[in-house]
């Protein structure tokens, strides 16, 4: 049972506050994605779960068990970082032992165990290699491998993919999925920005933000599922930062508001009704309105209350895709992202529908 319990964590370095009342539990055998911009506190929270950061105030569970001062080695937790951290001077196989001789573990278990690691990563041929005989992506196995061959109840990865082209993140993202799935059980923490990463990987998201100013600290915005976080943002920091283009937010006001729809005008002129549950909005209401590119869609004609008219300034065509660069008074693009191509569009006037429950209302505090 490895479970993992935060309970009002709190960071602090000297007096510079990095995080707050952190409270969040890991199932045992989830995969658990940290996401958030650079800066937020990430890292030193996932530092923290191993141990080789302190906790200033707040306790940490691990598998039902207080580990607050627990050292690192005895925490049954392994770690992988961004910059691999392997001893150069040492082979492929001696790296990966390393960990098991500190241990005291019999030779013979430390060979049996190094070479099945090697078999499950696919680096057998690699194990008398030094490190830097190795493409990144080798390497970053390598520091995989270090950590499989320990057993341990819980996988924390810092940013392991970030060192890595383009191609080779995708391909060892899938690699850690399916490692994950046939050969371990253990419960996963993953530190990323990359909003991608964590929609493939995660069972569940950590989305923390970073405080206003850099004296204000990092808490989270939303736990979630990947699809919970996308359809079901709770404010407009998670609805901004999941979802690539990111939502189109357009200033608007309250008509009428139901439970079962609001109609809004936005700064257009133009009124618009949704289908979102209105109670607690009064007309009048200043509100933000939030739809996301790939759910506005083309309609034949325009139609009062359902549709919306803009001129297209600018067209992006990806083939499989377009993005129409609408005209809109706000400062931030507002894209409409269309299937197919969208050749000779720019200059035109055209009215777009929102896809049938997908647009999101955010009130002034910026809370759905
Ligand atoms: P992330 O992983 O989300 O990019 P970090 O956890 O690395 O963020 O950092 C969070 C904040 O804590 C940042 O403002 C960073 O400058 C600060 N910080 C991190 N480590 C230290 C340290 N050892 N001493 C002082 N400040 C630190």
């Amino acid at each position: 049972m490895t479970s993992i319990t935060l309970a009002g964590v709190t960071k602090k370095f000297g007096n510079q506050p990095v995080l707050a009342g952190i409270d969040l539990s890991i199932a045992d055998g989830e995969f658990c994605v940290f996401l958030g911009p650079s800066g937020c506190g990430k890292s030193t929270l996932l530092r923290m779960i191993a141990g080789i950061e302190t906790i200033t105030a707040g306790e940490l569970q691990i598998g039902g068990q207080t580990m607050n001062d627990v050292p690192p080695a005895e925490r049954r937790v392994a770690m992988v970082f961004q910059n691999y951290a392997l001893y150069p001077h040492m082979s492929v196989f001696e790296n990966m032992a390393f960990g098991l001789r500190q241990a005291k573990t019999p030779k013979a278990e430390i060979d049996q165990r190094v070479r099945e690691a090697a078999r499950i990563l696919q680096i057998e041929p690699l194990l008398e290699r030094l490190p830097r005989q190795l493409s990144g992506g080798q390497r970053q196995r390598v520091a995989i491998g270090r950590a499989i061959v320990r057993k341990p109840d819980v996988f924390l990865f810092d940013e392991p993919l970030s060192n890595l082209d383009a191609a080779l993140r995708v391909h060892m993202r899938t690699e850690i999925a399916n490692l994950h799935r046939d050969f371990s059980q253990a419960s996963v923490i993953y530190v990323t920005h990359d909003q991608t990463e964590a929609m493939a990987l995660a069972d569940k998201i950590v989305l923390l933000r970073a405080g206003a100013d850099i004296l204000t600290k990092g808490s989270i915005a939303q736990i979630g599922a990947p699809l919970e976080l996308y359809h079901r943002p709770k404010n407009l920091f998670v609805a901004g930062f999941l979802g690539s283009p990111t939502m189109n937010f357009l200033p608007a006001t309250v008509e009428a508001a139901k439970t079962d729809g609001v109609t809004v005008r936005l700064e257009s002129g133009e009124a618009l009704s949704v289908a979102v549950d209105g109670a607690g909005l009064a007309k009048g209401a200043r509100v933000t309105l939030g739809i996301r590119p790939e759910h506005l869609e083309m309609a034949a004609e325009a139609v009062a209350g359902q549709t919306i008219t803009h001129t297209v300034e600018a067209v992006e065509n990806f083939g499989e895709y377009s993005y129409l660069y609408l005209q809109s008074p706000m400062p931030a693009p507002f894209i409409a992202k269309v299937s197919g191509d969208a050749v000779g569009m720019a200059g035109r006037a055209v009215a777009f529908q929102p896809l049938a429950h997908s647009c999101h209302l955010f009130d002034e505090a910026g809370e759905a």
